[in-house]
């Protein structure tokens, strides 16, 4: 009988401390403005979305890079706090990395990372941890490490029978193999716009969607802010709108990272994409009703289960 993996679910990418300061406006260029005093708290996709998949319940481990510092501190004990396995959390000379966040008062975030130790999760570093990654059942990317180790360690997971979420943020480019093992690839309205060339709207959402699968990913899921999120596979061509839950958004910083952690925990149970979209936007709609990112997260028992 095949035993089940240690880690059900690996999240392979940043940690970065976020520095969050309200504004009542993005200031333009020159433009020195006062805003709120300044709330630091954990944060960096990768790190985010690992919280937030084990704040579900999920078996998580993070592997990524933080500095000797206070910050990295701060990411270790949020991880662990969450439940997640920090085991293969490197200490690296270098700080750790640093988003800069402000908040508008319609709830939207314009931020600017300095990555930091971030730059140190090279192929190399990745291999350390290979027997965990490629172990796992599912394995989350984001963009906020080095390409050519999202490129190393998709690839190689994929062919060892681990599933490979890709969460492509922020937008860049993606070569061809790497793309292929993504199931699903998971963008924003800005990602999806910088690898297909083509504005998301609702309306212009399906073909963007198919674009994008044939682009050569074997599942698509494009979130939409308030309006929710759109999926189709290779095997379910027909693009499936999900709407989001109508609720006052207060603060969208992580949302996507919560709903990437949420997409994560449902495959790795062995729901279908649809059903692990729809928990998602849940899982989503409650971590925008509160403040930060990974201070926002539901535990499992805050959200209706998967299959609901
Ligand atoms: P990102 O944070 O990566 O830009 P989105 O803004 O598209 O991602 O949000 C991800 C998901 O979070 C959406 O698909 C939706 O389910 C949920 N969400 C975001 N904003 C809201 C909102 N205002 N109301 C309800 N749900 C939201």
């Amino acid at each position: 009988m095949n035993r089940p993996p240690p880690h059900g679910i690996v999240v392979l990418g940043s940690a970065n401390v976020d520095l969050v300061v309200d504004v009542d406006h993005r200031p333009a260029a020159g433009e020195t403005l006062l805003g709120s005093d300044l709330v630091t708290t954990a944060g960096g996709k990768g790190a985010n979305q690992a919280v937030a998949a084990a704040l579900l319940g999920g078996s998580v481990a993070f592997v990524g890079c933080v500095g000797d510092d206070g910050p990295g501190g701060l990411l270790r004990s949020s991880l662990s706090a969450a439940g997640a396995d920090v085991s293969m959390l490197q200490v690296v000379d270098a700080p750790t990395g640093t988003a800069i966040i402000m908040v508008t008062p319609d709830g939207n975030n314009s931020i600017v990372v300095a990555p930091g130790a971030n730059r140190r999760m090279t192929p190399a570093a990745a291999e350390a941890s290979r027997a965990r990654w490629a172990g796992a059942r599912v394995l989350v990317l984001q963009l906020e490490v080095p390409i050519e180790t999202v490129d190393a360690v998709a690839q190689s997971a994929a062919a060892a029978g681990t599933r490979v979420v890709l969460n492509a943020a922020p937008a860049g480019a993606l070569d061809g193999a790497t793309l292929a093992v993504c199931d699903p690839l998971v963008v924003n309205e800005s990602e999806a716009a910088a690898l297909v060339g083509a504005e998301v709207t609702l309306a212009t959402g399906p073909s963007v969607v198919g674009d994008l699968l044939a682009l050569g990913a074997r599942s698509v899921v494009v979130t939409l802010g308030g309006s929710g999120a759109l999926l189709a596979s290779v095997d379910s061509p027909d693009v499936v709108h999900v709407p989001a839950q109508q609720v006052a958004a207060v603060d969208t910083t992580g949302a996507g990272d919560s709903f990437v952690g949420a997409v994560a925990v449902a495959l790795a149970e062995g729901e279908g994409l649809e059903v692990a979209v729809r928990w998602a936007t849940h899982v989503a709609a409650r971590s925008v009703q509160r403040r930060g990112a990974q201070a926002s997260y539901p535990a499992r028992a805050d959200v209706p289960p998967p299959s609901a």
